[in-house]
């Protein structure tokens, strides 16, 4: 049911947009997600088609962009890309790793009328 509330979290952020920016369709909409956030597209496509209906985003084509994650290597002390959490270093294998990013759940772009 994660994917399910993040929907409605996304509806609820297009419904204050259209207060803000006066546009009363939602045609598209492009959602970046951490690669860390343990979201499954499909079912946030399924739900979205749900939480949608009859609101200002029915029908609205929902894009998902997985964002890479990215943790700080305290041996190396720099960025390193990786793809799940407790992944080794790549560079030096340690496990002393920080996410810094991939967690994240942002509208990246809307398509209104
Ligand atoms: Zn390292």
């Amino acid at each position: 049911m994660h994917e399910l509330s993040l929907c409605e979290g996304v509806l609820q952020i297009l419904e204050e947009q259209s207060g803000i920016q006066g546009f009363v369709r939602v045609n598209r909409v492009c959602l970046e997600i951490g690669a860390l956030a343990g979201v499954e597209p499909e079912a946030m496509r399924f739900h979205f088609d749900a939480v949608t209906r009859g609101t200002l985003a029915e029908g609205a084509i929902l894009e998902i962009v997985v964002v890479p994650a990215q943790a700080w290597c305290l041996p190396c002390g720099e960025k390193v890309s990786i793809r799940q959490y407790f992944d080794a270093c790549p560079q030096c294998g340690s496990h002393q790793l920080q996410v810094i990013r991939g967690e994240e759940l942002r509208v990246q772009q809307l398509e209104v009328e």
